[in-house]
């Protein structure tokens, strides 16, 4: 098995010279120095890593969800919440050994898995430390958290190396996807990858647990609702009913706040009312979707702030 995973991890680095590791498909040669939208170089990039206290609860149990945050993203949201850290690429430049290292410090400070956010555009370097930790010890869950917007071909390569896939889907419509990531295919992608992601997990997604209720195996899907953009949530729903799974969990989230730069923007600057977020969980609950994640709507903020050293306000560090 080992030989087919580095196969895999090989395939994956051969994409850099020519970087279609995302859907974006920038086709520059990432280890000739070449950057394409995510900005990336052929090497890691972490911001910071921590136990995570904030993910949904099978993933943070007591001790936390082992997080690492890479730099940058592919897809670059108008509104990330992360965007101090996904919009640009700044942090500690790491090798593969280097972040294996890191892993295996998250599973010695008792993290109930490692999660790297997020790691498509940094897959080749992320995978190759997976199989470096694993061959040092590393026992926990690997977590893949990213955006959805993913190649489906990529995901491919890494089947039976994840244990718990952690994808958004954010968008059910493509304008959407248009409007605020300024991709124009995000649907097919998003569908096509999660049905992979899926497809490997078995069991149509279903979140297995251990005895005390920490995941070990499965997919949680995430789905941000956005202010008065219903339809758009609906059409998530209707997409994973349709294509996806009605077993896989499902993490609705309320907690969207406007970053500083669209405080006045005419339709992502206000928060999601409770009435909105309502009307999301009601049409999930009535297409039959039984594992769902999901949230009070109040004035509480959940955004990070990484300028600060402890960027969350449930973290341990
Ligand atoms: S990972 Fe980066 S360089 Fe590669 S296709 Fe995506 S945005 Fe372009």
């Amino acid at each position: 098995m080992n030989r087919y995973f580095e196969k895999n991890v090989g395939l994956l680095y051969a994409m850099l010279k020519r970087c279609e590791l995302c859907p974006r498909k920038c086709r520059i040669d990432r280890t000739a120095g070449e950057t394409g939208f995510c900005g990336l170089p052929a090497d890691i990039v972490m911001d910071c890593c921590l136990a995570h206290h904030g993910e949904e609860p099978p993933l943070s149990g007591t001790r936390g969800a082992g997080t690492i945050f890479l730099s940058s993203c592919n897809l670059k949201c108008i509104y990330c919440q992360n965007y101090q850290i996904s919009h640009k690429v700044q942090g500690e430049q790491l090798t593969a050994a280097g972040l294996a290292r890191i892993m295996l410090d998250l599973q010695d400070r008792g993290c109930h898995n490692v999660e790297p956010v997020t790691p498509t555009p940094q897959t080749p370097g992320t995978m190759e430390a997976l199989l470096m930790a694993r061959k040092d010890g590393l026992t926990v869950p690997f977590v893949y958290n990213c955006s959805g917007y993913e190649n489906p071909d990529v995901v491919e390569l890494l089947d039976g190396m994840v244990d718990i896939y952690l994808p958004d889907f954010k968008y059910g419509q493509n304008e959407d996807g248009r409007m605020f990531s300024g991709v124009e295919d995000y649907v097919e992608n998003c569908v096509a990858s999660i049905r992979e992601m899926v497809r490997q997990v078995g069991d149509e997604g279903r979140l297995i647990m251990d005895g005390n209720g920490i995941a070990e195996k499965g997919v949680i899907i995430r789905h941000l609702v956005l202010p008065g953009r219903m339809e758009n949530s609906f059409g998530v729903l209707d997409l994973m009913k349709k294509h996806i799974s009605l077993q896989a969990s499902v993490g609705i989230m309320s907690q969207y706040t406007p970053i500083p730069a669209l405080r006045t923007h005419p339709l992502l600057g206000r928060r999601v009312t409770r009435r909105e977020y309502e009307s999301v969980v009601n049409y999930a609950l009535d297409m039959g979707f039984e594992n769902l994640f999901i949230q009070d709507v109040d004035d509480r903020s959940f955004s990070p702030d990484f300028e600060r050293d402890t960027p969350f306000n449930f973290e341990s560090g």
